[in-house]
């Protein structure tokens, strides 16, 4: 395979993001710009062989046989944790994934180059080449969507780690011994803000307050129904018990943030995930509360919401993949 520095014409890149309901797939040019984007729901039942065929389909169906032969290199981003070198996720609750081969696996199927990376690294990639986060040096992505994620760039770089996990700000422990998380801790940030944790702490107020509550549970249907964005559908119509859980997310969510600014110095805040469609503007809130509580130096940031919603990890695995290849490194089927 020849680098595209020796083509001298635009190799043909697909970007993928493998998430807990869906597989997204789509053909990402040097722009950008997304093309023939095709999405496949997955079963939650689906196990690891049934959801590597879904993002092989997914695939296939994005691009004529012609193109499928000629793919210059696949970046995919996934909700897990990635071995950089060999594209294995070590670990993905979501799917429940453990040790599987997924670089190997779709570099074998369409013999070309696979870059893999975790989806919120994608996805801070995408906004900072092409969305809401271009140009910076120093910028900090938050994703608040049924987990809470981040992703950073300092001095020009994006941080990985040691284990390539760099970012999981969504389990900082924000109250000592607080409610339990999904993850090993308790009172972690995502463990109050997280989609599946404000459906928790519905259900528990719900239980406490029956009476009041009777709307929230007549509108899910049963106490064990209640979502996280039942709760942010009747915070819009008033719900006054959906609005005291509301606000105080926002208050979890302003005060996670203030340990953000503070830890990572970010010029630029982008703030994204879909926990921010159901709540009201989070961004004036949170710009407030880092001018009056972050250290006066780290305080002047600029918050935004992401540019390219639910297409940034499509865009930010597709651009891993093309500096992969014009590196002219195209043996590995690992991270950045
Ligand atoms: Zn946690």
């Amino acid at each position: 395979l020849v680098p595209f520095t020796a083509v001298g014409r635009d190799p043909l890149i697909v970007g993928v993001d493998v998430g807990a309901s869906k597989v997204s797939a789509a053909t990402v040019d040097a722009r950008g710009v997304v093309e023939n984007e095709t999405v496949r729901r997955r079963q939650s039942g689906d196990g690891p062989e049934e959801v590597l065929a879904t993002i092989v389909e997914a695939v296939r169906s994005t691009l004529t046989s012609q193109e499928a032969a000629g793919i210059g290199a696949i970046g995919l981003g996934i909700a897990g944790q990635v071995e950089a070198e060999t594209g294995v996720i070590r670990y993905s609750p979501n799917l429940r994934w453990e040790n599987i081969p997924l670089g190997d696996r779709i570099r074998t199927a369409f013999r070309a180059p696979v870059v893999v990376a975790n989806d919120v690294h994608a996805a801070a990639v995408g906004e900072w080449r092409y969305g809401a986060g271009m140009g910076e040096r120093d910028l900090f992505v938050l994703i608040v969507g049924t987990g809470v994620g981040g992703a950073a760039v300092v001095d020009g770089h994006l941080l990985t780690g040691a284990t390539n996990t760099f970012g999981e700000v969504g389990h900082v422990t924000l109250v000592a011994g607080g409610r339990p998380c999904h993850c090993p801790n308790r009172g972690c940030l995502e463990a109050y803000v997280g989609g599946w944790a404000l459906a928790e702490r519905a259900r528990e107020l719900v239980a406490r307050e029956l009476e009041a509550a009777e709307p929230l549970v007549r509108r899910a249907g049963s106490i064990d129904q209640i979502t996280g964005q039942t709760v942010t559908q009747a915070y819009r119509e008033g719900d006054p018990l959906a609005r005291r859980l509301v606000h105080e997310t926002i208050d979890y969510l302003e005060a996670g943030v203030v340990g953000i600014v503070n830890t990572f110095n970010p010029h630029r805040l982008l703030i994204g995930g879909g926990m921010l469609q159901g709540l009201p503007d989070v961004i004036p809130g949170i710009q407030e509360a880092i001018r009056r509580r972050c250290q006066p130096a780290a305080a002047n940031v600029e918050v935004r919401r992401g540019r390219l919603g639910d297409q940034a990890a499509i865009v930010g695995a597709a651009r891993l993949a093309r500096e992969r290849l014009s590196s002219g490194d195209t043996r590995g089927a690992g991270s950045p």
